[in-house]
């Protein structure tokens, strides 16, 4: 049976290429692959699904379905942090994620009695505005929230 490309329905020969969508190999010609392989997987998966025939469809819209979900997700979780790490009426930007070396009398741990002298990884924010400087405990903050916006990261 001749393959076609899962993008424009095209014939392929016996040497085709391939191209994985929403982790599932899709079979592609030569010129769709130039055109989606540096597209991210959901775009190829939408495209797919509304212009082309792919292989397994229930698969690739689950894929979207996933896809989408885990937006939402970062989207809440951004929101959420906007709103609790705010100041000057906007939301403070994430700056880095670090490690940082607490002494005997370093300053958190009259409020941290739960850590000890050493290191503590907290989350930094910062107001764009005024320069202000927050800190949070990085568990209560869902990692790909800060890695979507994180400066260099
Ligand atoms: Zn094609
Ligand atoms: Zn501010």
């Amino acid at each position: 049976m001749a393959e076609q490309c899962a993008f424009c329905g095209k014939k392929l020969g016996l040497f085709n290429d391939s191209l994985v969508c929403g982790n599932i190999s899709q079979p592609v010609c030569q010129d769709c692959r130039k055109k989606y392989q540096d597209a991210p997987q959901a775009l190829r998966c939408r495209d797919l699904l509304e212009k082309g025939s792919p292989v397994e469809p229930e698969l690739l819209r689950a894929f979207l379905e996933r896809e989408q979900k885990e937006l939402d997700e970062i989207n809440a979780e951004q929101e959420r942090l906007g709103k609790l790490m705010s100041c000057c009426g906007q939301p403070m930007t994430p700056v880095s994620v670090s490690e940082f070396q607490l002494g005997r009398q370093g300053f958190f741990t009259g409020d941290w009695p739960n850590i000890i002298a050493g290191a503590m990884e907290l989350a930094v924010f910062q107001c764009e505005q005024c320069g202000q400087v927050k800190f949070m405990n990085p568990k209560f903050i869902d990692p790909r929230a800060i890695k979507q916006n994180l400066r260099g990261g």
